[in-house]
Formats: structure tokens, sequence, C-alpha cells
């Protein structure tokens, strides 16, 4: 059943399917469900209502450490490592048929854990999730080595090598979704990986790594521990026998596992780290009301909580008003509504720590004088859960906080400029790289602005497009290697070059 039939068959009975569900909190070591050594848990609770879902493991050093030895033990056992590629791709392939099959049950439990509309799970998320697993299923059979330009007396061959273990420490805006990008090209290219979901939103990662081991990956390639960042994450990130960390999440943490590579054995850190990405629409643009509509969906989409979020909208004077109506009027029709609920568009944030932050900026906003024009304030407080409305700031400076830091929440800042030139300025006026769009009419004014851009994806005339085929990652404090495509797989091996004397 296609996720666009799941959600009109089953429109009303969301909250009665979630009333019904066994939600699973363990870690998964070595094959196996089990609790964490320590025997703690702590209480995962839903941002809709603050409901108790499940107790999840606390995972510290010693899970870590048994997690490790088990992928460490599998890895050199050579069963998925040393396994012909078309082998590893049968076995992914099936991987993410059981993640598209179980798609109800994976966007429901994704949808109960951050906040997210059930629409976008179901649409967006799983089927993303299960794309991933897939796209590099597929491709791994057709990843050849090369022959280096050698006399006729020598031959040197290059060769790539799985690195071992790789720890993928993930975070919870997206939280199938970003492990998947992970787990896509590191599995198949033989790693044995111990995969860290956020301690806000463990439940998809511990659900599929059942999937996983059905689909017939052996015991060991894939762990899955729930857990605090300084707890979990940060034993994985100074174990001695990791290999690689493969990191999503802010830019702060992602400082500190270089820190941590540093102090243990130099393990490879790749991160993929906050943003403050602009939007530049030109007087020229060819349908501002369009334009206007991107951008807001831009920055509302996903509570906000996107590391893409468009959330500096640079519009050149003259059209001004104009963009920001239809913003406004597009933000106005995105009241936040129930999860669970299909029609809803807005979800809840996260967790009370990251609503609280949230409306800290706001009010920052406020009281270093920008206009609030739209929204603003919390709403939904009888439900028990943590919404905040879309929220439109004008008369924005770029020297503003609000301007400057990543929120992460729906919370546009809007920035004028008079020229091409000072709005190049101005969207590269960021310690962030991760991601920038532009809108006009005139494609040769497209191509010398996206050149000019310090950004790591540039949109002409969209935002956030792109599929598996193109790679995913940030310039500057955004980030260090990509994500998606074949450049991925750089991340997760090593390569080998083999001279061989033929004298
Ligand atoms: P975060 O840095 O707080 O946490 C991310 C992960 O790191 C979590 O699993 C967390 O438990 C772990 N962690 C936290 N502290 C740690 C420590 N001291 N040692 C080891 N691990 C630790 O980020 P978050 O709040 O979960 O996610 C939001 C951030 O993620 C935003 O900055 C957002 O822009 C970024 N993000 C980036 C991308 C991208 O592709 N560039 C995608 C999604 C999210």
């Amino acid at each position: 059943m296609s996720a666009a039939t799941n959600v009109s068959a089953h429109a009303t009975s969301w909250s009665t399917r979630a009333s019904l569900l066994t939600i699973e909190g363990r870690a998964f070591i070595d094959g196996k469900y089990v609790a964490a050594d320590s025997g703690e848990s702590y209480e995962c609770r839903s941002p809709i209502d603050g409901r108790l879902l499940t107790k999840a493991a606390s995972c510290d050093v010693e899970d870590v450490n048994l997690a490790v030895a088990s992928a460490r033990r599998v890895f050199d056992k050579g069963s998925w490592s040393k396994a012909p590629p078309a082998i590893r791709k049968k076995v992914l392939q099936r991987f993410a048929e059981l993640i598209q099959q179980h798609t109800d049950e994976l966007a429901l439990l994704e949808t109960l854990d951050m906040g997210k509309p059930i629409g976008d799970s179901l649409a967006v998320d799983i089927p993303a999730a299960a794309r991933s697993i897939n796209w590099y299923g597929e491709a791994i059979d057709k990843v050849y080595g090369e022959l280096a330009a050698t006399g006729p007396t020598e031959l040197g061959m290059i060769t790539r090598e799985p690195c071992g273990v790789v720890a993928a420490v993930v975070p919870w805006n997206f939280p199938l979704l970003m492990a998947t990008w992970k787990l896509g090209p590191a599995l198949a290219t033989g790693n044995s990986v111990i995969l860290k979901p956020s301690e806000k939103s463990p439940l998809t990662a511990i659900r599929i790594a059942q999937l996983a081991a059905e689909a017939g990956l052996p015991e060991g390639v894939l762990n899955v521990l729930p857990g605090f960042g300084h707890t979990a994450g940060q034993a994985l990130a100074l174990h001695m026998d990791v290999d690689v960390i493969a990191f999503t999440g802010s830019t702060r943490t992602g400082k500190r596992m270089l820190e941590y590579a540093g102090q243990s054995n130099m393990k490879r850190i790749w991160l993929e780290c906050g943003g403050k990405s602009p939007i530049i629409v030109l007087a020229d643009t060819r349908d501002i009301a369009r334009a206007a509509t991107a951008a807001a969906w831009a920055i509302f989409f996903n509570q906000g909580e996107v590391c893409t979020a468009a959330s500096r909208l640079l519009v050149q004077d003259s059209i001004k008003d104009q963009v920001l109506e239809k913003v406004i009027e597009v933000g106005r029709t995105l009241k936040p509504g129930d999860p669970l609920d299909p029609a809803t568009k807005l979800g809840a944030i996260v967790d009370t720590l990251q609503m609280d932050s949230v409306l800290k900026y706001i009010e920052s906003g406020r009281s270093e004088g920008a206009d609030l024009v739209l929204g603003g304030t919390q709403t939904r407080r009888e439900t028990g859960g943590y919404y905040v409305e879309p929220t439109v700031f004008d008369a924005v400076s770029p020297r503003m906080k609000i301007a400057r830091e990543e929120i992460f929440g729906p919370v546009l800042s809007t920035i004028t400029f008079k020229d091409v030139e000072e709005a190049i300025r101005i969207a590269n006026d960021t310690v962030y790289g991760l991601a920038a769009s532009v809108w006009t009419r005139d494609l040769s004014m497209a191509h010398r602005i996206a050149r000019e851009l310090r950004a790591g994806s540039v949109w002409v005339n969209c935002y956030d497009g792109g599929d598996m085929t193109v790679p995913f990652g940030g310039y500057k404090q955004s980030g260090i290697g990509r994500d998606k495509s074949l450049h991925a797989l750089d991340k997760y091996t090593d390569l080998k070059a083999t001279w061989i004397d033929l004298s």
C-alpha cells in the first residue's frame, strides 16, 4: 500500500493505532535486544502531549564496549565485510523493502517520538529512508576500482576497502532519514555500524535494527545504542576501536567530536552540522508569489527544525512588501496542529528545551528591535505538548542574533538588500555554509551568484531540491564530508594502493 493511500485510509485512526503500539526501547547489540548493562533507562515522552511512550535503554561505556566488540568480531570474520558486493546488495534491498512494508508503523513511531506531522513521516521520512538504503544497495556492485597509469613492468591497483567499525551519531529532526544516509553507504561498503540515535528520538532506529536482521544482516553488523550524548555518544567517539564517526548534529557537538578523535585514536570524523541558510529573492524574479510561498515553506516545514531551513530571507528592497505579504499569508495557513491528524502541516517542537530556546530567540529579536509581523508565541498549551507559531520578523539587521545564530525553529528573519553585491556579502557573512537559494529570471546572474555563495548546496528558483544522486553537506562550520550520492562512499572506505613489480 502506498504512503498516500495509507493517509486517506487511516485518516481518523492514527491516535487509536498509537495507543495500540508496542514500543521497543532496548538497545540492539550482537543481534539481540538487550537492556543497558547498568539496567538504567530513561523516559521517552512524546512532544505531542507529553505522554510516556516507553523507557529507552540508557547506554553508556559498558554497552559501547560490548557493541564495538561485536561489530569488530563480525568485521574480522568477514561474513559481511568480505561478502561479494552482489550479496550485500541483495540484503540491503531486502532491508529497504522491509522498511517500506513497515511504513505505517515507522511513520507513527517517528511522529510520536519527535512531533512531526504524520503526513510528512508517511510521505517524506520513511520513503526517503528506504530509498537511501536501496540506492546504496543498488549501487554497490557497480563501483569499480582503478588501475594507475603505469609503465609495462609494473601494476598499480587502487582499491576501496571498508574502514571497519563505524559509529553513526545522529540528531532528532529527521531521525530515521539521517540514520539511513549513514547506514546506506557504510553498510554497502562492508563496514560494521553502531548507530546512536538522539536521546530525543531513538524509536525508529531501535525498530529497524530488527528489520535489518530479518533482511539477513549478520549479527553484530548493525548495533543500535540509545542513550545520551555525554555518555553513549562520547564513549563511542573516544573508543580506541571505532574507526569512523559519521556525525550529524550541531556545530558545537561536531567540534567536540574532533577533540575526541584527537584524544583517542585519530578516528576519521565526518560532520554534517548546522546552518543559517539564506534565500535570496531578486526584484526580477518571474513569479514573486511562488518565490514567497517557497520561502515560507523553506522555513516552516518540519517546524523549522531542518538543518537547511531558510532562516534568512534576503529580499531586494523594491519587492520586500510584496514578498513579505505573501510569506505572512502562507504562514497564517500553517497553524500548528495535532501531529497525528493527517491534515496537520506543522507539528510539535521536539521537547521543552528546544521550545524554550526558540522562544528565547524570539524574545531576543524583539529586544534587538526587529519587527515581529507574524506569530511569536507558544500555542496549544492545553495539549501538554510543545508548539510554536510560525514566526516572521521584518527589519532584521544582519548583526542581530536572530540573523546570525541557528534557531532551529519556525522563525524567519527578513533582511533587505539594494544590489546583488550586498546580497552576496550578507549571504556569506555567517560561520555556516550549508545551503542557499537564489530567485531570479536572469540565468547568467543565477550562475554568477551560485558561484559566489559559500554553501554546499545552492538552489536556483527552488528550495531544497535534490535526490540521492547529488551530494549533501556543508562548507565552513556546517561540516566536513558529504552524505548522499557516490561521494558518500569516500567516508566509509580507505583507498589502498597495491604496487606490483611485473619485471
Ligand atoms: P546535537 O549536536 O545536540 O546532537 C546530535 C547527536 O550527538 C545526538 O545523538 C546527541 O546525543 C549526540 N551528542 C550530543 N552531545 C554529544 C557529546 N558530547 N559527545 C558525543 N555525542 C554527543 O544536535 P541535535 O540537537 O540532535 O540536532 C540539531 C542539529 O543538527 C542542528 O544544528 C542541525 O542543523 C543539525 N543537523 C544537520 C544536518 C546536516 O545534514 N548538516 C541534518 C540534520 C540536522
